[in-house]
């Protein structure tokens, strides 16, 4: 999340990497650095949607097919290109049982 204060000067807020901590100035969720590994995973995990997906695959099996880490994967599903696509919730322990996702799935 981020706010921008109006009225006053231009600051550029610091923000802390979804993927790797740090502290950067942007206005996207991730470092520059982390932007070109978060490009390519997501390509992957359209890839793995695109190619594999059967309805109620697992976070965990989505997880070891592409590499993708338990963490980011549970931040890219957050996004809404992903919003369609129904994933059950069990397994990573976030305590929300099969959560059904409305939507349509765009690739
Ligand atoms: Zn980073």
């Amino acid at each position: 999340m981020q706010y921008k204060i109006m009225g006053g000067l231009n600051t550029m807020e610091l923000k802390r990497c979804a993927r790797c901590g740090k502290f950067y100035a942007s206005d996207v969720e991730v470092c520059h650095e982390c932007e070109k590994k978060d490009l390519a995973d997501l390509s992957k995990l359209k890839g793995f949607f695109a190619d594999n997906y059967i309805s109620g695959v697992s976070k965990t099996e989505i997880s070891a097919s592409t590499g993708i880490s338990a963490r980011n994967l549970n931040r890219y599903l957050g996004y809404e290109e992903f919003a369609g696509i129904y994933i059950p919730e069990t397994d990573f322990g976030t305590g929300v049982e099969g959560k059904k996702a409305e939507g349509k799935v765009s690739l």
